[in-house]
Formats: C-alpha cells, structure tokens, sequence
C-alpha cells in the first residue's frame, strides 16, 4: 500500500482536489490523458499568438465568493461581462431575450411594465414545467420559442427540447428590463494571464506531481494507491456495464483572420435557424488582448468524440443513478466533476463540488 493519493484528469475537479489534498500534507499524482493540464478550460497562443480556448468558449461566472476567492489564490482577473446577440431572419438581436430584443423584432416601444404584459399575453402557461419546452413555451410562448430556441437546441441536443430536462433551457433567463449580459453573476471575470497559467499555479505544490499523456484504463491494473479521485466519465470507470451513458459532443473549428481587428460585435453570436453550427465566438472580447488579427470559433455539436456535456433527460438520469448505485459500493475512490457526476455543471459549480469532496475525504483520513 502506498500512501499517495491519485488523480485523474488535470480540469477543475481534479486539479482542485489535487491542491486541498496536498495541502493537507498528502502526496499527490496526478494523471492526464491529454497532453495539457486544465481540462476543457485549456487556453494557449494559437499560431498567430491570439489566446485561445481549444475546447470552446470559457467565461468565468459566480455568485460564490468563497468560490471567487479561492481560485484568486491562484490567478489575477480581467472583468469581462459577457455578450451575446442572436441572429434570427438575419438580423441580430440582443440575447438573452430582453426588452431590446422584443422592441426590434416586433417594431414596439414598449415600456418594461409592457413588455412584462407582452410576455403574459403571448406565454402559454404550463402546469407543470418539466422539460425545455415548457420552460420556454410558459415564459415567452411559440413565436419567440420558434424563434430563437427551437432550432439551436435541436442543433446543439440532437433532440427536441420537450425531450430534454427544464434545467437546460432554464439556464437563459428571460428579462423585461434592457440588460444585455449573459450571465448577471456577482462575479463576473476572466483569468488575467489565462486558465491554463491558473491551473499552473493550483498544482505548483511540492506535493503535487502530474504525469501527462496518461490514461487511467491503460494503467489502473498495476497503479496502487491510498484512494483515488476519479474525474472521467462515470461509465467508462465502470467499463460500460450498463451501456454507455451519452455525452454530447462538440467539434471546433478554430480560424484566424488577419488585418481583422473586430470581427464581430459581441464576445459570441448565436446561429439558432442558419449553419450546422450553433455559434460564432472571438476571443479577443474574452481576453481583451490586442492584435492586429482575430481568432474565432466555431462549434459544431455530434453525438460521437470527447465527451462534453451530460444530456439532461430522465432515462440518461435513470442510467446514471445505477452507476452512481455503483460508485457508492466502489470503497477507496472518490467520483467528482461534471462527467464523474453527470452534471451540467459550470466551472464554479465544479469548483465547489471538489472543494466539498476534499472536505469530506480529509475529514474521513481515509
Ligand atoms: P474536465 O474539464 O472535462 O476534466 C476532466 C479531465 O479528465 C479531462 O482533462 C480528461 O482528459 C481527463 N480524463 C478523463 N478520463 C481520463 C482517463 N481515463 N485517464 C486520464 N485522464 C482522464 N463553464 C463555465 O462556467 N463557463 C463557461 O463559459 C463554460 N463554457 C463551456 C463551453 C464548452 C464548449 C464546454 C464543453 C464546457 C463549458 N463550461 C463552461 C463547463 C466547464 O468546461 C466545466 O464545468 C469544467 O471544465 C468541468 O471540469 P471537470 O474537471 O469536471 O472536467
Ligand atoms: N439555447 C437556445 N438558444 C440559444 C442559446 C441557448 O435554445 O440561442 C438553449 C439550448 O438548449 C442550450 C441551452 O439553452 O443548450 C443552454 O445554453 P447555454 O448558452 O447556457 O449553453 P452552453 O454555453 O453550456 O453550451
């Protein structure tokens, strides 16, 4: 028996753990099967020296300040309130919906008591509200559903929103007044130098080691440790005993666009009716990085490769229940994250589960 601890996968969770474990005065290894560290929050210089997120658009959020303080151990910050429009009949509009969005679209001058009454008028009351749809239909009704929903969710879900859980559509909230923000978070801000430079700091720790290039399936017969901290995918721990759980997937399409110092308004624009994907992001709003040029991305979403995001639905929720019937029996190893969990969870939400998982491991001594 060997008195390490070990992790695997280097993203929020992981890394998290790694850092509270060896803080306790435990020695840690942690192991990636990627090249990099940091997860899906990876950000490095692409060929043109622009800062760029490979894995997709990351825009740090939260109204946890004991969250917000910890990672600040490890990074500065950039405030950026992110942005979004929505092109719909081409034309782009603010997004989430908003008073603005309601005025353009319709050709109104409403008031926010007005545009309160306008939602009432044209929601379709829903009793109860238990998928994407009647979140949507219950609040703003069919047209502007139709509109800006429907579509984009059957690109991003490869499913119908009545056949996916409240809590993804619930995730765009609906306003009356003219705030344009994504997120209305209290702490809203991007790592000063970049995510990846953060997850740098979280594991430089004496007892922190990383072993990259590493995939736990090809070494879990011969690795001994005092516990385990699993963050990949709850299924493929299990080896697919129940069947595979589905995540979706996302392929990115990374471009560079020389002597293009904007290339469009916003941080993102959303595509819910055009194109095969669902948005457009450039990285320079993110980071507010100067440069001559601009880079952009583009997401595609499949069924197939790296698995990005749990897909919320009851029977998905069903079959991971069993394997997390198993996980429970599973002594000696700890399963925590957004694959680990099969949860929708942002960066903060992971953030807070590892620190809670830490909590309980260092209380236990196990
Ligand atoms: P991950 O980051 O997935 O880390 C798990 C790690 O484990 C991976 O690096 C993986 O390679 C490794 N691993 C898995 N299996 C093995 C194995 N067998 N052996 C070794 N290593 C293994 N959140 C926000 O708050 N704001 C956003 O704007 C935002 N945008 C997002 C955009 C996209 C396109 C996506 C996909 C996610 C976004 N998120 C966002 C969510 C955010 O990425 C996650 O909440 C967070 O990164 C999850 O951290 P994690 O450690 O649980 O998982
Ligand atoms: N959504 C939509 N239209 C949009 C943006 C989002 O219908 O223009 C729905 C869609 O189902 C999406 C969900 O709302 O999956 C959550 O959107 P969010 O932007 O939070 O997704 P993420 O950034 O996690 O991909």
């Amino acid at each position: 028996m060997t008195d390490t601890f070990l992790v695997i996968g280097a993203g929020y969770a992981g890394s998290v753990m790694a850092r509270e474990l060896a803080e306790a005065g435990h020695r840690v290894l942690v192991i990636e099967r990627r090249p990099h560290i940091a997860g899906n929050a990876y950000d490095e210089p692409d060929a043109h020296g622009v800062l760029v997120h490979r894995y997709g658009p990351h825009i740090f959020h939260t109204n946890g300040e004991r969250i917000f303080e910890y990672l600040s151990r490890f990074t500065q910050w950039r405030p950026y309130e992110h942005r979004v429009r929505s092109v719909v009949d081409g034309v782009r509009y603010p997004f989430p919906i908003n008073r603005d969005t309601l005025n353009q679209l319709y050709g109104l001058e409403l008031d926010e008591a007005s545009a309160a009454d306008f939602f009432e008028r044209v929601r379709e009351p829903r009793e109860p509200v238990s998928t994407s749809e009647d979140v949507v239909l219950n609040s703003v009704g069919r047209d502007l559903y139709e509109k800006f929903f429907l579509n984009y969710t059957r690109k991003q879900w490869g499913l119908e929103p009545s056949q996916l859980k409240a809590g993804v559509a619930a995730r765009i909230p609906v306003r009356t007044n003219t705030d344009d923000r994504y997120f209305t978070d209290n702490f809203q801000a991007m790592p000063k130098h970049g995510y990846t430079k953060m997850f740098e700091a979280m594991l430089d720790h004496p007892n922190i080691s990383v072993e990259l290039g590493v995939d736990f399936t090809e070494v879990r017969n011969r690795i001994k440790a005092r516990h385990i901290v699993y963050t990949g995918p709850i299924d493929a721990y299990f080896d697919y005993r129940y069947g595979h759980l589905p995540y979706r997937s996302l392929s990115f399409e990374h471009e560079h666009l020389t002597d293009t110092e904007r290339f469009q308004e916003t941080g993102t624009v959303n595509y819910p009716n055009d194109h095969a994907y669902t948005r457009i992001t450039e990285f320079k709003h993110l980071t507010g990085q100067q440069h001559t040029g601009t880079s952009i991305v583009r997401e595609y979403p499949q069924a197939q490769g790296e698995p990005y995001y749990p897909v919320p639905r009851a029977e998905n929720e069903a079959l991971f229940k069993r394997y997390q019937a198993l996980a429970e029996q599973e002594s000696g190893v700890t399963f925590v994250g957004r694959l680990a969990q099969y949860r929708y969870y942002n960066m903060d939400q992971v953030v807070g589960a590892a620190l809670a998982a830490a909590k309980r491991l260092i209380g236990t001594g196990s």
